[in-house]
């Protein structure tokens, strides 16, 4: 079984699940070029826990997680099948890793992961497991949980991190209608960029101390820790490409990574 590359993914808001500009064919193009996983492992800013959690449900149902949006976006569905025997298989990855993870077996998929994969697999036919994200413990830690799953690449499973590049609501808020970018998020952007493509992951554990704006880029971090799931998963070895770069209303980042 060829070894899967691991991805991260800015997933935009979730209209880009009924539009998602450029990011749509982008995500789409990346998923049919890629070997088909036998299942997807999905680490979403937009579930927080203490712990490392995976869903074990046989069955996700779709998550609306929120609100002030159009009804149509009420009436879309990702309804998937969940894979019990792949969270069982990363939760003792993440137990012999010395982590503390735990399954809930009634949580479905949320909008951090359904925007992208409608996009990328809209037959819905590959079972999903997600994985929360612990914000309180930082970079590292999401590294070492990465990390700790790199095995599941070889074993047909696609680990993606669901996050942003650029994440402040805000300023999005605030921006909309301007379509100039606004300068921290292009500085933002190449920082990363750069380190990436040079591997620099102790540079990047630092980035609250080290990237320009980082804390304008994201006033919380967790759209940007599913970044490290990624990483770590991928090994230190990885070589990264950004196969989309965009930036949405100004200033949300849409760029997208996989790491070989
Ligand atoms: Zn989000």
């Amino acid at each position: 079984m060829a070894t899967l590359p691991t991805l991260f993914l800015s997933h935009g808001s979730p209209l880009h699940a009924l539009d998602a500009g450029g990011a749509g064919p982008a995500w789409e193009a990346l998923a049919a070029s890629l070997p088909r996983p036998r299942a997807l492992l999905v680490a979403s800013a937009h579930w927080e826990t203490t712990l490392p959690m995976l869903t074990g449900g046989e069955r996700l149902e779709t998550i609306h997680d929120f609100s002030g949006f159009p009804p149509e976006l009420y009436r879309l569905r990702y309804d998937v099948a969940g894979a019990p025997e792949l969270a069982a298989r990363a939760a003792q990855l993440l137990k012999d890793a010395g982590h503390t993870p735990a399954i809930n077996g009634c949580r479905g998929i949320d909008h951090g992961a359904w925007v992208p994969l409608k996009w990328m697999y809209p037959a819905r036919d590959i079972p999903v497991v997600q994985l929360s994200v612990q914000t309180a413990l930082g970079a590292a830690h999401h590294l070492g949980v990465g990390e700790a799953l790199a095995p599941l690449r070889d074993e047909g499973v696609l680990v993606i991190g669901s996050g942003h590049v650029t994440h402040n609501l805000r300023d999005w808020v605030g921006h909309r209608g301007d379509p100039q970018p606004a300068d921290y998020v292009v500085q933002f952007s190449a920082w990363l960029n750069e380190r990436l493509a040079r591997g620099a992951h102790d540079e990047l554990i630092a980035w609250q101390d080290r990237a320009p704006s980082a804390m304008r880029a994201h006033p919380t971090a967790e759209h940007f820790l599913p970044l490290f799931v990624a990483l770590g998963a991928a090994g230190a070895a990885a070589a990264a490409t950004r196969f989309y770069t965009a930036i949405d209303a100004g200033v949300l980042s849409m760029d997208a990574y996989r790491f070989d």
